[in-house]
């Protein structure tokens, strides 16, 4: 008997596999400092990585951080490290349509390291949508929605800024949920700052806060029920422990929201099983890519746990993956903060995003829907023409 297996296509068809793979670092200014009781940030760096296949095809990924290595074990730095010296070499010769294998194949390789697995994630899914003619959110199963609503968050430091900068996104009707960045000053402060801007914007605005984690177990009981009285609808990861976030949680009549707890499937997993929380912010990047943002989502789901889509900050092609992954969520009842792009004073795509009446447009073309411009990027490459300027100048 001939057991030889025989494979459905032939060997003379020659799928399109990886050939090059290009990393890069871009800093980018914000349009303010951002103050997170983690870090305040004067401005963002991307590690962007372009996929080169052998049909011609490019896609195209993004990692960021909050503030280096203020956030969490990941840095734009060591990104580019780990995809340079230890990704590349798995990825290159293999076929570049089957993403999933792809990733399975690095994810053998590559324990942790879960934001730069979601840019490199992002490069294949872009190039695969571009060579289909299908945007992301198809790949991924397909969208629910092509609009998604957008928060902005208040993080100048100063209360009357923070107001005056509210009002004006009211005004522009980009923004009508604000998010506070919160933790870093007294508790009592804080609480008044957050009451100040419910005060003064009324029932036009959601406020919710998030605290990263600042706070102990008894200021978060004290804060929570204060920040009920103000009017505040939902409070982010006011504690660091799991075990601190279930004893809190459905103690006030404010929405208690789990970030920096969420670590992927398996840690949303451990957190709705002892009921931590009644919202997951879902971020691409946390969870180790855009199909295990789906996985993190579908455990909520299943939990009776309602959906945010959450922001590492990231640039245009960060948030564009996340876009399209939020898209095919079945519920997403707290909307997303998806404003990483407004909080950079540079442009670095030829067709800018849509961000209209209060959301963000999930691009309908093929791969991602965006096109970097070239030569944005080269002026602010690190190393590149800016630096070169500025030392000139
Ligand atoms: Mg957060």
């Amino acid at each position: 008997m001939n057991t030889t297996f025989t494979p459905l296509v032939s060997k003379t068809v020659a799928l399109p596999v990886v050939e090059r793979v290009e990393t890069m670092l871009v800093d980018l200014p914000t349009i303010r400092p951002h103050k997170l009781s983690v870090a305040t940030m004067n401005g963002q760096t991307l590690m962007l990585v372009k996929i080169h296949c052998s049909d011609g095809v490019v896609g195209i990924g993004e990692g960021t951080t909050i503030g280096g290595l203020a956030y969490g074990g990941e840095s734009p730095e060591s990104m580019k490290l780990a995809i340079d010296t230890y990704f590349k070499p798995l990825m290159l010769g293999q076929d570049a349509t089957a993403v999933r294998t792809l990733m399975t194949r690095i994810g053998k390789m590559v324990k942790e390291n879960r934001f730069a697995k979601c840019a490199v994630e992002t490069a294949l899914l872009d190039a695969q949508g571009k060579r289909l003619g299908l945007p992301v959110s198809e790949l991924l199963g397909g969208r629910l929605r092509s609009r998604l609503a957008v928060a902005w968050t208040l993080a100048s430091g100063d209360t009357a800024k923070d107001i005056a900068e509210a009002e004006k996104m009211l005004d522009l009707r980009r923004h009508k949920i604000f998010k506070l960045k919160i933790g870093a000053k007294p508790l009592r402060d804080d609480i008044a700052h957050v009451a100040a801007i419910k005060r003064a914007l009324g029932n036009h605005a959601a406020v919710r806060v998030d605290v990263n984690m600042a706070w102990s177990e008894t200021d978060a009981a004290y804060g929570m029920a204060a920040l009920a009285d103000a009017g505040c609808e939902l409070v982010e990861q006011p504690v660091a422990s799991t075990a601190a976030l279930t004893r809190l949680v459905r103690r006030f009549p404010t929405a208690l929201m789990a970030d920096e707890s969420l670590h992927g499937p398996e840690s949303a997993f451990e957190l709705a099983k002892v009921s931590g929380a009644d919202v997951f912010a879902v971020k691409i990047e946390q969870s180790g890519g855009l199909f295990n943002a789906q996985r993190v989502a579908a455990i909520a789901d299943a939990a009776g746990i309602g959906l945010y889509g959450g922001t590492m900050l990231e640039g245009a092609f960060g948030t564009i993956a996340s876009a399209h992954v939020f898209s095919t969520f079945n519920q997403l009842q707290w909307g997303t903060e998806l404003f990483g792009p407004l909080l950079l004073t540079e442009e670095i795509l030829t067709t800018p995003l849509d961000y209209s009446n209060f959301e963000l447009t999930v691009p309908n073309g093929p791969g991602l829907g965006i096109e970097l411009d070239e030569e944005r990027i080269a002026f602010f490459v690190r190393d590149g023409l800016h630096k070169t300027i500025s030392v000139v100048g």
